[in-house]
């Protein structure tokens, strides 16, 4: 048994056997034959194992003609190996024995002696194990061609593992199938670990170096709430987690009870709860939930995957969806796109190779340089704002400037609508997100300008912190409980008291429990979260008082480290609801 700690996004515990994705995309899923269809399945294998031994000799003579003989030699070591009778016997036994596909047992074997390799824990040895894996990658090819999606078309329920996962990949994951996923890379906030959130797939990342110990049918648990990931777990272990399974649904059950009561504390101060959704058919998760309606609606989404921009009539009829999901009184806040740094574009070639994407044309920035997509996404939202209670926000806002261009393009596509005879709601609420420090320091002239704000946490703490949301080696630094951005979160909210307007967060921090009471001791009564996290916030908001909640915050406000802030915020919610308190 072998367990890695990493970062929970998205909670729930899963058990499962593995589905290892390499960068590269190769596939290792536990596949049996048909007893009659042994003899073929070792056919398939010895011609794999011929042409692969053919690419590496002829691997050899290019190297070796391009950078010399003794670079050479190493593909001429892959061939040996590859034509290695006892390596070959142990995958035929495989497959006779155990009817296991030819490429399942290839993987199976050749992951065993990359990790007896890697475990030896020398650097010459560490090396071989790569090559182990190069030498398996280069026989899968024969065995079943070159990669499609490796995501796609799953015949049995896995727990993914890969180094990373694009966010457009993790959102055509199919929830059916993918009981969780872990990676070596990524961080809390990424979008990835979002998009987990958003499909409800258990999930750890960040766990650093992991694959080379792990083979394609091992059996995983993911522990999503507390990041924990354990490889083939002892009988114990396993009987531990299918207990802690069955808690974790009886007390989403109960939870479930809620669902059509308000978020009001005790004493009755009323907060909204709404949800962040990416997909128009997310709709029904928020109503699920009992959302008292969309806080953010991440419109990017529609463009992800594209091979060509999608065109004002189908934002147009994705923005309608949403609004019937919802019903009649339910705000939809639609966020114009937010594409750039690690939602990347693939239509067109308007986008910049950039060294520090995070910090370079993305979000709005990329918008005001491409203004017919831009006008095309406002046009649509115009259009649907007579059907519900629409409201328009704008992403990655930093200079007042920028807000005063978003708002006269948007005077001019209303101006082009009403000359064309479309309706439109001429009060429809516009926002403007603040998760840039300028966009926060500056808050009061903001604030001048806008309906409301909406706090990106998830962006004001990487950019605060100058912490990539992405990268787990800045895990450590990027955290919702350091004080300059509790800091900047109080100093937005009180320009917005000042002004008169909405204020809201809907980063990542505002499903935490954790944060819940600080955030309401901070003013806040607007919340916006991935659907599946409104319950539990519901429950604590539903068992403290105003003036609780308030003193909270006073003395959260007092701390100078993260680390103390967190700790004192999860011994107050652990006297609350000790369940949502993992660690
Ligand atoms: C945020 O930054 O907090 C936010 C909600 O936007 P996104 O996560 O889509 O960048
Ligand atoms: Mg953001």
């Amino acid at each position: 048994m072998e367990l890695k700690r990493g970062i929970p996004v998205s909670p729930g515990v899963a058990i499962a056997t593995a589905l290892v994705v390499e960068t590269e995309g190769v596939r290792i899923q536990r596949r049996t034959v048909d007893k009659s269809l042994v003899a073929t399945e070792i056919d398939h294998l010895r011609i794999a194992l011929t042409k692969a031994s053919a690419d590496a000799r002829e691997n050899q003579n290019a190297i070796s003609a391009k950078l010399g003989k003794q670079y050479g030699a190493i593909f001429a070591a892959h061939a040996l190996l590859i034509d290695d009778p006892e390596l070959v016997r142990e995958i035929e036994q495989m497959i006779a024995q155990k009817n296991y596909s030819a490429e399942y047992a290839v993987s199976l074997v050749m992951r065993r002696h990359a990790k007896a390799l890697e475990s030896m824990n020398q650097p010459i040895f560490s090396t071989r194990s790569s090559d182990i894996l190069d030498i398996e990658k280069s026989i899968l090819k024969h065995l079943v061609g070159e990669q499609g999606d490796p995501l796609q078309n799953l015949q049995e329920p896995v727990v993914i593992l890969a180094h990373d996962l694009t966010p457009s990949q993790t959102a055509n994951l199919n929830p059916k199938m993918v009981y969780a996923f872990a990676t070596e890379a990524g961080g809390k906030a990424s979008h990835t670990a979002i998009m987990a959130g958003v499909l409800e797939i258990p999930a750890v990342v960040g766990l650093g170096r992991f694959l080379t110990q792990v083979s394609g049918g091992d059996e995983v648990i993911v522990d999503g709430n507390r990041g924990i990931v354990i490889v083939n777990p002892d009988p114990e272990t396993r009987e531990r987690y299918l207990v802690l399974q069955k808690q974790s649904v009886s007390f989403a059950r109960r939870l479930d009870e809620l669902r059509d009561l308000p978020a009001a504390t005790k004493d009755g101060t009323r907060t909204l709860l709404m949800g962040n959704i990416e997909f128009p058919q997310e709709g029904p998760h928020c109503t699920d939930r009992g959302a008292d309606g969309v806080g953010l609606y991440r419109t990017e989404f529609l463009y992800l995957n594209k091979t060509s921009e999608p065109d004002e009539n189908e934002q147009y009829e994705a923005y309608l969806a949403v609004l019937r999901a919802m019903g009649p009184g339910k705000p939809v806040v639609i966020r114009t796109m937010d594409l750039g740094a690690d939602k990347l574009f693939q239509v067109g070639d308007n986008h910049p190779h950039e060294k520090n994407p995070s910090l370079g044309v993305r979000s709005i920035r990329l918008c005001l340089r491409n203004l017919a997509m831009f006008k095309t996404q406002l046009r649509a939202i115009l259009r649907a704002s007579p059907f519900g209670d629409v409201r328009i926000m704008f992403p990655m806002v930093s200079t007042l400037m920028e807000l005063r261009q978003c708002k006269m393009i948007l005077a001019d596509v209303k101006e082009e609508l009403e000359e064309e005879g479309y309706a439109y709601n001429r009060k429809l609420p516009v926002g403007t997100m603040i998760e840039v420090p300028s966009a926060a320091l500056m808050a009061e002239e903001m604030a001048k300008e806008v309906n409301f704000f909406s706090i990106g946490t998830n962006d004001l703490i990487q950019y605060t912190l100058a912490a990539d949301r992405t990268n787990e080696n800045v895990a450590s630094l990027y955290n919702a409980g350091d004080p300059a951005v509790v800091r900047l979160i109080d100093r937005v909210i009180q320009a917005a008291f000042k002004h008169s307007i909405e204020v809201c967060v809907c980063g990542e921090m505002s499903g935490d429990p954790i944060y819940t009471m600080l955030l309401l001791g901070l003013g806040l009564r607007q919340l916006s979260m991935t659907p599946q996290n409104i319950p539990e916030i519901k429950k604590i908001i539903r068992s403290i008082t105003i003036e609780e909640a308030k003193q909270v915050a006073q003395e959260a406000k007092r701390f100078e480290t993260a680390r103390d802030v967190n700790n004192y915020l999860r011994e107050q919610t652990r006297r609350i609801l000790p369940e949502v308190v993992v660690n």
